[in-house]
């Protein structure tokens, strides 16, 4: 079955669930192995899934920013490296079709060959710049050519890369002071992928490095400039919260399925009936309640948003992303310690989970940034 074959939210919440489930039963040989999850990727397609934030002006669903991060948090319950990197994709496309920064045929052309399966991510972590999120400016360079844009550089934490179809890259423009979005189809002569990704935590991300030796591409593949750290308001980015969000619950349920089952012989039952043991599965229910109410009631508020309102949801954005990211590590650790010292051994999931777990504090936008802005927004309220 596909995801275009129901509109039913329950049929379709049933289809990712299964997907989910399958990749579950992967997840551990892909993290053990460090390789990537090429077959949840392509099942992933297989579905439907990757087309569902197509614009419907290019015969796609436009799936809501609240049905994306509930899938998005589904899959991360089975696999969050597999989240988090068909995340990436699902966003763009659906930032790009809600923004409409691009030259609309050069978006039209990208939709097409989305609809058959392709995949793009953005490509801007550089080892001089870190975050771009903090306002460096890419080394990767662009320079104008008759009719052609010559590209060299290196691109760190290239997320999907061993199937990305397109590297949406950012590079400056040595002759002037202009940063911008260039399209890079995977097939361009010059582009490589050096296989340089050993974090111990979303291993299954294949966040390689991308290098760039004079990469030519057609004028309009200038898709768009940027200034560099002033994104706008950004809802897709929901999509990171939601799969640490789905972690912390794969998390969550292993330790009470744990707890309900584990009986030592120093108790008469299992340690589920134990008010210590109580009172962590309390507090990680809670932790999730209240991360899942965030989350999900900012989706609907920017569902339900005009262009000019969601403008001004950055600080909400972020703060749900710091929120929900950091109650995802203590539901994590409030789990392991409910499982106690198995939790540390390589076959048990948790490790696993406590190591993925960790990478939402290095996705953008990075807590420092969040709280300034917070404290910033306040102190600019009270001036009103
Ligand atoms: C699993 C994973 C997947 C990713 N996928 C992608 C992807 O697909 N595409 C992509 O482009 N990137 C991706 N990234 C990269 C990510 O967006 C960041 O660029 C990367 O994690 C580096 O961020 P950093 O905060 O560690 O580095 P840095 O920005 O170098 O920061 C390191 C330290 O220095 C401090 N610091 C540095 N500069 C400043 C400053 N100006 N002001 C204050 N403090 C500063 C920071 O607080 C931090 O403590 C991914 C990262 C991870 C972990």
């Amino acid at each position: 079955m596909k995801f275009q074959d129901t509109q039913s939210m329950d049929k379709r919440l049933e289809l990712i669930s299964k997907l989910s489930k399958t990749f579950l039963a992967r997840s551990a040989k892909i993290d053990e192995d460090g390789a990537f999850p090429f077959q949840n990727i392509s099942e992933l397609k297989m579905s439907g899934y990757t087309s569902l934030t197509l614009p419907k002006r290019f015969g796609g669903e436009e799936i809501s920013l609240y049905n994306l991060v509930r899938f998005q948090e589904f899959i991360a319950r089975g696999d969050g490296a597999t989240a988090l990197s068909i995340g990436w994709h699902m966003g763009i496309i659906q930032d790009l079709g809600e923004k409409k920064s691009w030259n609309e045929s050069m978006f039209q052309m990208l939709c097409d060959d989305v609809k058959n399966g392709a995949l793009i991510n953005n490509c801007a972590s550089e080892p001089q710049t870190g975050s771009p999120t903090r306002g460096g400016r890419p080394t990767t360079s662009a320079v104008k050519q008759e009719g052609y844009w010559l590209i060299n550089g290196r691109k760190t934490f290239t997320t999907l890369s061993p199937v990305l179809d397109y590297f949406n890259v950012t590079a400056s423009i040595p002759e002037s002071d202009q940063v911008a979005y260039f399209l890079i189809p995977r097939t361009t002569q010059g582009v490589e992928i050096e296989e340089t990704w050993d974090s111990i935590a979303m291993k299954g991300t294949g966040s390689h490095d991308l290098v760039l030796n004079n990469v030519r591409v057609k004028e309009e593949y200038l898709v768009e400039y940027i200034e560099p750290g002033k994104k706008g308001a950004s809802g897709w980015l929901l999509h990171i919260p939601a799969c640490y969000l789905g972690i912390a619950q794969a998390a969550a349920s292993y330790a009470i399925e744990f707890a309900k089952s584990y009986s030592p012989n120093s108790i008469q039952g299992t340690i589920s009936d134990l008010p210590n043991v109580k009172q962590k599965i309390g507090e990680m229910e809670l932790e999730l309640m209240r991360a899942r109410h965030f989350l999900y009631s900012v989706a609907n508020q920017w569902d339900h948003s005009a262009k000019d309102e969601r403008a001004h949801m950055n600080p909400e954005l972020g703060a749900v992303k710091l929120s929900v990211t950091n109650s995802a590590i203590t539901v994590v650790d409030l789990a392991m310690r409910i499982v106690g010292a198995r939790s540390l051994s390589e076959k048990n999931p948790l490790q696993r989970y406590y190591r993925d777990v960790r990478a939402g504090l290095h996705n953008p936008p990075m807590d420092d940034m969040t709280i300034l802005l917070l404290a910033n927004d306040a102190i600019n309220r009270c001036n009103d």
